[in-house]
This record gives structure tokens, C-alpha cells and sequence, in this order.
């Protein structure tokens, strides 16, 4: 079934009035029907089924025929803090940590990082293709909130936003391993509520950024032997924490 993220002030009284990009697609690219039914989600969690009652491009109506609460989000809340990428790696890590769960991507921007482009506007333009990818991703994998998208920070930044436990995996790490790491982190196997992972940009994390990061709390963890391209290593690592945490089926 088709799954749409909208405003919550959308839906009222039972009732739901789409307009803009929703309607178009629903009337020109997925020609529906009244009668066609819809998952309509408004980022609180709950998932609205919906029946259509009129279907037109600029303004589509429906009304909800059952609520329920989303199962497919995880309990711990996952915030990727990713060097920034050459663009299209940088849109592949949004699209693949979607649908692995993440909650929150902040574009990082490293020592090492490419620079970013110029203009306000072009960077406001990256930015909504950005979120248009998180949205389309968290509506084809099933995802009962949509992840936010911060706007890009310096890493100085990024590290004094972190609370709770973090890792930042780092080839210059050698003894701690990711899953000893998340056993530390979660003393007697329990619930952890929420990680924040720091991943380098195609050149890795200056000697300086570790330091930095570590002075804030954040652990360094070693992913193995093999480097990893920067965009593998932000959707590996949020696959197997997720995987670790039983969030991957089991
Ligand atoms: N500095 C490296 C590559 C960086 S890889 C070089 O150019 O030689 C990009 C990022 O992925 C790193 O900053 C780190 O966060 C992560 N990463 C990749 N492989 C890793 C490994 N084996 N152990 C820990 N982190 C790794």
C-alpha cells in the first residue's frame, strides 16, 4: 500500500485533504481511484488508513478508516553524524540509513570533508533534494517517523551537540571493536535509548577530531581490518548496531 508523510494539520476530524505533491502523484503518477486505499502518516508515530473519496491533482480527499500505532520504528534513536561526501555517496547514506532506522542525519563537515558549495541557495536547494530523498525512503521502507535532517555543522559543533553515548569509528583505533564497544555501552545487555556515530569523510578524521571527539565522551571503535569507503562504513555501522540492538529481525 501506498504510504504518504504529510502535515499533520492535513488530517482533521477524520478527514484528510491532500494537495501539492501528494495529489499529483496520486492522480497523475499512481492514478487512484476513489475507493483506493492509503497509508497516510503525519510523523507522530500513528498511521492513518485511509480511503480516497475524490482524487484530483490539485486537491485529493479521503477519510480515515483506522488508526494505529507504527511498528516499524526502533527503540533506540540513532543519530549519524557523516562527514560530508562527494554528493551522491552523501544521498546514498540518507536513502540506506532510512531505511536502517536512523532517527537523525547530521552532515558533518570534517577537516577533511569536500568543501561545500557556494551560495545560500544552492545550499538550500541540496538540502531539500536531501530531505525529498529521507522522505521517499522513509515511505518505501515503511517508517513510522520521518528522520530529521539537520543542517550541515562543523564538527566543534556536531561534538558539543552530542548527548548520551557516541562512538566514532576510526582506523587508528586498534583495540576496541564496535561490539565491545555497544556491550560497554549498555551495561547488562539493556535497552540503549540512544547512539550517536561519527563517521569521516572520504579522507578520515584528523588525529585532532578523534582527540576532540573523545574529550566529549565519545568512544573510538575500530570496524576491522578493511578500510571502508566512507559512505559503507555510515550504512554498515548503522546496520550492525541496529542488528546488535535485535532491530534487524531478531
Ligand atoms: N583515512 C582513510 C579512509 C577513511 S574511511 C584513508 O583515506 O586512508 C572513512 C571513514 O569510515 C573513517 O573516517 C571512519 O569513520 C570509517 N572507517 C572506515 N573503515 C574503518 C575501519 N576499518 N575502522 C574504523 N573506522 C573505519
Amino acid at each position: 500500500m501506498h504510504r504518504f508523510f504529510v502535515p499533520p494539520e492535513w488530517i482533521e476530524d477524520g478527514a484528510v485533504v491532500l494537495s501539492d505533491g501528494v495529489a499529483r502523484q496520486l492522480s497523475h503518477v499512481l492514478r487512484a481511484r476513489a475507493g483506493d486505499r492509503i497509508t497516510v502518516l503525519d510523523d507522530s508515530g500513528w498511521e492513518h488508513l485511509v480511503t480516497l473519496t475524490e482524487v484530483a491533482s490539485d486537491r485529493t480527499r479521503g477519510l480515515v478508516v483506522e488508526r494505529s500505532r507504527s511498528v516499524a520504528e526502533p527503540s533506540v534513536r540513532v543519530t549519524l553524524y557523516q562527514g560530508m561526501l562527494k554528493a551522491d555517496r552523501f544521498e546514498l547514506v540518507l536513502q540506506k540509513g532510512t531505511e536502517l532506522g536512523a532517527s537523525v542525519f547530521v552532515p558533518t563537515l570534517c577537516a577533511r570533508s569536500v568543501p561545500r558549495p557556494r551560495g545560500e541557495s544552492r545550499e538550500s536547494s541540496r538540502l531539500d533534494r536531501w530531505r525529498r530523498i529521507v522522505v521517499e525512503a522513509a515511505e518505501q521502507s515503511g517508517r513510522g517517523r520521518l528522520p530529521k535532517l539537520r543542517e550541515p555543522v562543523p564538527f566543534s559543533e556536531a561534538c558539543d551537540g552530542v548527548r548520551g553515548p557516541a562512538i566514532i569509528p576510526w582506523e587508528g583505533e586498534t583495540e576496541a571493536g564496535l561490539k565491545a564497544a555497544l556491550g560497554r555501552l549498555r551495561p547488562n545487555a539493556g535497552a540503549l535509548a540512544s547512539l550517536g556515530i561519527f563517521i569521516g569523510p572520504e579522507g578520515g578524521f584528523t588525529q585532532e577530531e578523534v582527540d576532540q571527539a573523545r574529550a566529549v565522551g565519545v568512544v573510538a571503535v575500530s570496524l576491522g581490518r578493511r578500510i571502508l569507503r566512507a559512505e559503507t562504513a555510515g550504512v554498515s555501522v548503522v546496520a550492525a548496531v541496529m542488528y546488535e540492538l535485535g532491530e534487524l529481525g531478531g
